[in-house]
């Protein structure tokens, strides 16, 4: 505590001050990176993992006072087993909670996962994703408050109300945990994505539905993530998720523990490490151009094994806008993606493989002067997900009939195996528009075996909830020879 504490001290002294100097006027909150590589999570190696980044972060006692009551907000998507990589870690959540626990707070471990909100069903996740015996383990509580208000959010820049979980209220501290995945939609499920689960049941569809475009989302994930407000944000990357996450991509290891107050600049940090252009984010590129991080994961301030390691560029970035970041900031994406006044254009990137991120060139770039924090931890051949495709036509005067078509023939659709699917239906419940059929009998949960559902394309906004919520994995997407031909220009 006493090394955390002086770590602290010597970033507001000295990093803070001199990035002041240099015509910074916010506040730079470091991204801790401490490695991992226990695959198995044995607990000893995980906890002195956490215990190694609340030390860079400046110990647990800058973040909790004794009595606080303190929300880990976990991802616990579906009930999927711990070995799977799609949901928390027990033994990481065990460990955080032992050491909050240690630092005198009061612990309560809670998601909402996907579909309906209830105790029953809470039960049923806790105990197939391991939660159960995390909390018993530490002394944590499981939430099974399932109750939800609708709150004033005047940092949100489209959602100045929403609807978020009374368990964050009647805690004093949020604490953001979630693992490090892919995601069909959003590409990425980090610190920001992680809130979603703040949004209770099935109320989840209903904004994904209202905002169909994936920079539109974004903007509605970054408010309801400004809304839930943690104070702290921790990525479990030491095994992640590849390909087709967040809930039936491959386990991954990587061997990396995230963590910052900032959870903008930690999934900027966590774009390095999947080595993708922050800006084929959603997420990161709406947190670019509403100012809530910078453009580069260089730009940031990092401490690693108790070394901090200052911004890259020595030239101030933009940051005009910054003050507005807690007040809420610039543009809606609004369906037109422009970036904000002042942020820069991507730069042209080479080609890339189908199947990869596209490249953030990240190694070539890092030049002498700079040691990339990250780099030891980056998988330079991360498996992407099948993510929607950008209509070119999308925005232009072209008439809707041939934007639709051209949708169509682009744009990688959901298909279901019929030798795997059981019917059960959560695909047809938890679909934001209600594209997908399936018998009634199937939907009453009547029946062990139903029919393969089918889906409606024309009304498919392309989310992937089918895919994240099944629980026999049945859902696959189907790239058309279109999307594969573009996918590699
Ligand atoms: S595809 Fe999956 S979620 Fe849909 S009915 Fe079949 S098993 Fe259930
Ligand atoms: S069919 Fe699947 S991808 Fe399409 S809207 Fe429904 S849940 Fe989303």
């Amino acid at each position: 505590m006493k090394i955390g504490g002086q770590l602290r001290k010597r970033l507001t002294a000295d990093f803070l001050i001199r990035a002041n100097a240099r015509g910074r006027t916010d506040e730079m909150r470091p991204i801790s990176a401490v490695g991992c590589d226990s695959w198995t999570y044995e607990y000893s190696a995980v906890r002195a993992a956490l215990e190694e980044t609340f030390s860079n972060l400046g110990g647990v006692s800058s973040f909790i006072n004794i009595g606080d009551k303190v929300f880990l907000k976990v991802n616990l998507v579906m009930k999927k087993a711990p070995e799977a990589a799609a949901t928390s870690h027990p033994v990481f959540v065990q460990a955080l909670a032992d050491i909050l626990i240690g630092g005198g707070a009061e612990v309560t471990i809670g998601d909402s996962p996907g579909g309906p909100f209830n105790e029953l069903r809470l039960r049923s996740v806790y105990q197939g994703c391991g939660m159960r015996e995390a909390a018993e383990r530490s002394g944590a509580e499981l939430n099974f408050d399932t109750g939800s208000s609708e709150v004033k959010n005047p940092r949100g820049l489209i959602l100045k109300k929403l609807t978020n979980l009374d368990a964050l209220r009647r805690a004093d501290k949020v604490i953001n945990v979630s693992r490090l995945k892919t995601h069909g939609m959003m590409k990425l499920t980090g610190a920001v994505k992680n809130m979603f689960g703040t949004v209770p049941g099935t109320l989840k569809a209903e904004y994904h539905l209202n905002r169909p475009e994936p920079e539109q989302f974004a903007d509605a994930l970054i408010d309801i993530c400004l809304c839930a407000d943690p104070i702290l944000s921790i990525i479990d990357g030491i095994v992640a998720m590849e390909g087709d996450g967040p809930t039936s991509g491959t386990p991954r290891n990587v061997g990396v523990v995230l963590a910052s107050e900032d959870p903008f600049g930690l999934d900027l940090a966590a774009a390095r490490i999947i080595n993708a252009v922050p800006r084929t984010i959603p997420t990161v590129k709406r947190a670019i151009e509403r100012d809530l991080c910078p453009e580069d994961f260089r730009e940031l301030i990092y401490v690693k094994k108790g070394v901090v390691i200052g911004p890259r560029n020595e030239k101030p970035a933009d940051r005009a806008g910054y003050e507005q970041r807690r007040a809420g900031s610039s543009k809606p994406a609004a369906g037109s993606p422009k970036p904000a006044a002042g942020s820069s254009k991507p730069a042209s990137r080479p080609s890339r493989p189908a199947g990869r991120f596209e490249c953030c060139g990240a190694s070539e770039q890092a030049g002498p002067s700079w040691t990339d924090p990250l780099a030891e931890f980056a998988v330079e051949d991360f498996r992407a997900p099948a993510v929607k495709l950008v209509n070119p036509l999308s925005g232009s005067t072209v008439p809707g009939v041939l934007r639709r078509a051209a949708d169509r023939l682009g744009q990688p659709f959901p298909t279901f195996r019929g030798d795997l699917c059981v019917g059960c239906g959560d695909c047809a419940r938890n679909c934001p528009p209600g594209a997908i059929s399936m018998s009634l009998d199937a939907l009453d949960g009547k029946r062990k075996k139903a029919d393969v559902p089918t889906v409606d394309l024309s009304r498919c906004i392309r989310c992937f909830c089918c895919q994240e919520l099944c629980p026999r994995e049945a859902v696959g997407i189907k790239r058309p020879w279109l999307f594969r031909v573009l996918a590699r220009l």
